[in-house]
This record gives C-alpha cells, structure tokens and sequence, in this order.
C-alpha cells in the first residue's frame, strides 16, 4: 500500500472563501468526499487572514515559500511565520510528510476552472495532465517570472494550484462551491488510481505557457488612467494580436496590445484580477502550447506515489 499523503489547502487567501466553505462542509459531512483510501489532510492555509476576511496579514501567504523566506531567522511577518510552520507540520522532510499539495483558490477574473503549475517538475505536468484528460481544464505554466515565486506548492515534492471563478473576493457562490468540490473529487480519484498504476495518461498535454505580465497605464503620480477595453473584459483564454484594443483611457482613446516579442497570437488570462490590483498587474499573457505527453513525467508521478 503506498504512503502517499495529499495536502489539501483552502484559504491560502483569506479573502477566497469558497474552498474552505467545502472543507467545512466536509467537516460536517465526512462522506461528502470519497478519500479512495488516500490519506488527505485537509488544512486552512492562512487562518488569521480568512478570520479577517482579507488577503493575507503581513504579505501574500502563496509568495512566502521561497528558501530565503523560510531560512530567515528574523522576519516579524505572520505569513514568513505561518509558511514555515505549514512546511515543519507537512512538508517532505517532516514526521507527517506529504509529497503532494493542491492548493484551492478562487479567482475574481472570469477564467472558469483552472489548473496553474510553477515550471516543468514532471510529476506536476503528469498530475495535470491526468485532470486536464479527465475534465479539460486549462493550464496555466507559469515559469520565467522574476517578479513573482515563492508560491505554496513549489515546497512540496508535486503539486498544483485550482483556480475557480469568476467569484468576488468575500463572496459565496454555490457555482463557485460546486465547482471546488467536483474538482477536488477528482483530483484525489485520479492519485488513487496511480497507486495501481491504473491511471490513464492522455496523448497531449494543452499548457498556456506564462509569457509576461503588464501593468495598467498609470500617469506621472502612479494612478491609473485607462480600464480593460470592453472587446477584452471577460475574454479570459481567448486569443488577441498585436493591435488587438486592451486599455480605453480617461478620454476614450483606445490602448492596442503592440508589443514586438509577441510573434503569434497571446491568451491573456487573469484579466482585471482584483486580487493583482496591489501588483501592478492588469493580466497576464500566455502562449498556447500542445506538448506530447512525456513518459518520463509519468515515471516520476508513479515513483513518487508508490515509493
Ligand atoms: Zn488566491
């Protein structure tokens, strides 16, 4: 029988009530979820932020994984503090050791449901690749980012984030709920079926590959002074080109997308996230990308499940 542990983790922000509304739920109800036999441990990522109904304390928990963070000594920050202690009570090398993490956020951006990674670890892309077959959300690589590490599971040997939305921040949705249920339910039934080796790996894996980030126009003082163009609000995953309309400013003109290291076509997800207000980040771009599904991605899952 394999020793795999799965990390559940909601309220990572404490401001995406959803996902930790179903693990309430669950609490009430342990049927609710089917374990498969796994050992799963469900766990509020940032408790005080989702007591305060806010995205996190000090700083954002899900950019507080990084190796300087957790090594230092002498940070005061609740989430340095907090990220620490997540990775002392469940990481790979403590006594209640789990290998994989899946993180359960939501998303004020109208993405529907998806399914994000932080660069190539082969047991990442075999997991995804086994939901994206089983239910077809997209992936969201996001690789190559130097303003932006440090998130959560990268502390685990695998593991993945689920983005759910379009929901407000602070907001129950029962469309929202539902959906952070059935993922979850799948997510624990595809592991199970790795432990018998009876996962189906698909052919092809679809990924949106993180291309760059940018900013609101802002004026000279830092206020923005344009919105998403309305042909760009909500078209979350839909393909623009170079003078495609992104921005209309304060005096109506139009703000074309012109950006000379974009050769094909881009997918701009997180489109007028609110969460990314702080960060300066009106949405991301992405490139579309088909990859052949590598076996080798499937040997380091099933070694890491049935080690
Ligand atoms: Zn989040």
């Amino acid at each position: 029988m394999s020793n795999i542990q799965v990390l559940l983790v909601a309220g990572t922000h404490g401001n995406e009530i959803n996902a930790p509304w179903v693990f309430d739920q669950w609490a009430q109800n342990q049927d609710l979820i089917d374990r498969y036999g796994l050992k799963v441990i469900p766990v509020i990522g940032n408790p005080l932020a989702l007591q305060k109904g806010q995205r996190y304390v000090d700083r954002d928990l899900n950019r507080s994984f990084y190796p300087d963070l957790l090594n230092s000594l002498n940070s005061s920050d609740l989430e340095i503090a907090r990220a620490k202690n997540l990775v002392d009570l469940y990481g790979p090398n403590s006594n209640n050791a789990s290998q994989i993490a899946i993180d359960f956020h939501s998303t004020t951006a109208c993405m529907g449901s998806s399914l994000v990674i932080y660069g190539r670890r082969p047991a990442d892309l075999a997991i995804v690749s086994l939901i994206q077959n089983r239910i077809g959300l997209p992936v969201y690589l996001h690789e190559g980012d130097p303003l932006q590490k440090g998130f959560l599971v990268e502390a685990w040997p695998c593991g993945f984030v689920v983005e759910i939305g379009p929901v407000p921040q602070m907001s129950l949705n029962s469309r929202i709920v539902r959906q952070t249920l059935l993922t979850l339910k799948i997510c624990l039934e595809e592991i199970s079926k790795s432990i018998d080796l009876r996962s189906s790996f698909p052919q092809k894996l679809i990924v949106h590959r993180h291309l760059k980030s940018i900013d609101f126009p802002r004026d000279s003082s830092g206020k923005p002074i344009a919105y998403i163009h309305r042909d760009l609000e909500a078209r979350d995953w839909h393909p623009i080109e170079n003078g495609s309309p992104i921005f209309e400013d304060l005096k109506g003109d139009v703000i074309r997308l012109s950006d000379n290291s974009f050769k094909d076509k881009v997918f701009p997800v997180f489109i007028n996230e609110a969460a990314y207000a702080e960060k300066n980040i009106a949405m991301c771009f992405t490139q579309r990308e088909v990859w052949n599904f590598d076996n080798s991605w499937k040997d380091a899952f099933y070694e890491l499940i049935n080690s």
